[in-house]
């Protein structure tokens, strides 16, 4: 359990006994004022309690101002977050107008930074705590995975420690200075890895007597049920121990689809929750042949593609005459979920059990799902894991103001022709910004390079530059055949 202390966001308190805070950020052009002031509004009816806007450059920092006027007009107060990368006096600008500002270590540090030498953080984070100071304006001080600056690289390597320092840094700074109005993320695409490095900062923290709030996410979580299931792991499980004050759901769908998500973790894992019981878990034994080694296995009711094993011909193995193995599975049961939530739900119940108790399987009964879409839930859960992969994993960025293709569009069409290759990392991001940084991990990317053009990656290496982003899938196809990465589907 870690007990942070509040931090007042405009009108309302991030941390302490207050609920969880449910947020999410524009994908619109945060100079077309209408557009995103009717977007905010649309993520506010859904339940949307802090809106982040993409805020790039002096002009877009200015404009925060007529978006909140026009907020204001229509009669809605939600606390904006300005949402800064590179440029601390941008930062600058939009503190004096909206009442939290998201910014990146990475983007503080001075040149001197180049790697062993002693980094050095410039003043202008200094002169950003001043004006937040006067103006009583948050600070979110968000390290992505993919951001480090060279020098913690060089330390500590791309690790959750290396995260973990690069945002400690800053919090001395902030308890030097003595500002307490900060809320701090470390967040990644991997759920594993986001979950580590969120325990190390709470044990960080608690070890020098801080208590800051936490806002959890897990960053390109992609889209559709395993987007949904990456993201409910790591907020899930965090939030069931405790840790977590502000949450956003990460989807590359338009942001409302974010809501409905982020409400049923805080609603069931939050720390004001009364949910139980929707879903039985359980550990129970079953028996299988002494000759199976790899694990976890799935279990389906009936027969399904998506399975190792039916139960049903669990009951054989006494009559097979094979010597058998007794091992331990977890089982979850549903009772009164329905059937949106009940994979979101189930995930975190899994990964509960499979961090603390490491089942070798997992056995979902739901009878309003079939067997195949049971087995497919299983296995998007144990790939969240990182226990088996059974097929491509996308690492997809939820779209913002920075984004200029049409991402959804091109992330439906690579997954329906790539999902086959278990072991593949593909990514598809907006902008060119952030995205080679936040794509790390990804064998072959997408990268949004400007309106309706994309350049082509190969990890970190660009292989093709600036192609129309409608060709984009049939282009990357090509390059990974040519690379020799391609298997054909079965
Ligand atoms: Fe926005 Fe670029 Fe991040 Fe995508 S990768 S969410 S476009 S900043």
């Amino acid at each position: 359990m870690y007990y942070s202390k509040k931090v007042k966001v405009g009108n309302l308190y991030i941390g302490g006994n207050h609920p969880i805070v449910v947020q999410s950020m524009t994908a619109t052009n945060t100079m077309d004022t209408e557009a995103t002031v009717d977007q905010i509004i649309e993520l506010v009816d859904a339940g949307c309690e802090i809106v982040r806007i993409t805020t790039r450059n002096k002009k877009e920092a200015t404009n925060l101002v007529s978006i909140k006027k026009l907020l204001n007009n229509k009669g809605i107060e939600v606390p904006l977050v300005a949402d800064v990368h590179f440029n601390p006096d941008v930062a600058e600008i939009a503190a004096k107008h909206v009442e939290k500002v998201r910014i990146n270590p990475g983007n503080y540090y001075s040149k001197a930074d180049d790697g062993d030498s002693e980094g050095v953080i410039s003043d202008k984070f200094l002169s950003l705590l001043e004006i937040c100071s006067s103006n009583d304006t948050a600070i979110r001080i968000g390290v992505n995975h993919g951001s480090l600056s060279k020098r913690i690289l060089y330390n500590y390597g791309d690790t959750p420690l290396g995260m973990v320092e690069s945002l400690m840094e800053f919090v001395d700074i902030c308890d030097n200075y003595g500002f307490i109005n900060v809320i701090l993320s470390v967040k990644t695409s991997n759920v594993k890895f986001m979950i580590e490095t969120n325990l190390l900062l709470v044990s960080r923290l608690q070890e020098r007597g801080l208590s800051y709030p936490i806002h959890l996410g897990v960053t390109e979580a992609g889209s559709d049920e395993e987007g949904r299931i990456k993201s409910a792991i790591g907020i899930g499980y965090l939030l069931s121990k405790g840790i977590g004050d502000t949450i956003r759901v990460s989807l590359a769908e338009t942001p409302v689809a974010e809501i409905p998500v982020a409400k049923l973790l805080k609603d069931y894992f939050g720390r004001e929750s009364t949910i139980n019981n929707q879903i039985l878990y359980k550990e129970i034994d079953v028996s299988i042949d002494n000759q199976i080694s790899t694990f976890p296995l799935i279990f389906t009711f009936g027969k399904s593609e998506n399975s190792d094993f039916s139960m049903g011909d669990l009951n054989n193995f006494d009559e097979d005459g094979n010597v058998h193995q007794e091992i331990k599975i977890l089982h979850l049961e549903n009772r009164s979920i329905n059937n949106d939530s009940f994979p979101i739900i189930a995930s975190v119940l899994s990964a509960i059990s499979f961090i603390e108790r490491k089942p070798k399987g997992i056995y979902i009964e739901n009878t309003n799902l079939s067997d195949d879409e049971l087995g497919k839930i299983s296995q998007n859960i144990l790939q969240a894991l990182g226990l088996r992969i059974t097929q491509t994993e996308f690492i997809a960025c939820p779209t913002c103001g920075r984004t200029s293709i049409n991402l959804v569009d091109i992330l439906k069409e690579l997954k329906a022709r790539t999902s086959h290759m278990a072991g593949l990392k593909l990514a598809v991001m907006g902008c060119i910004v952030n995205g080679p940084g936040e794509m790390a991990d990804a064998h072959y990317g997408i990268l949004g390079a400007g309106p309706n053009r994309v350049h082509l990656y190969k990890g970190k290496t660009q292989m093709i530059k600036n192609i129309p982003s409608d060709s984009a899938v049939k282009s990357l196809i090509s390059l990974i055949k040519k690379c020799g990465d391609w298997v054909d589907p079965n």
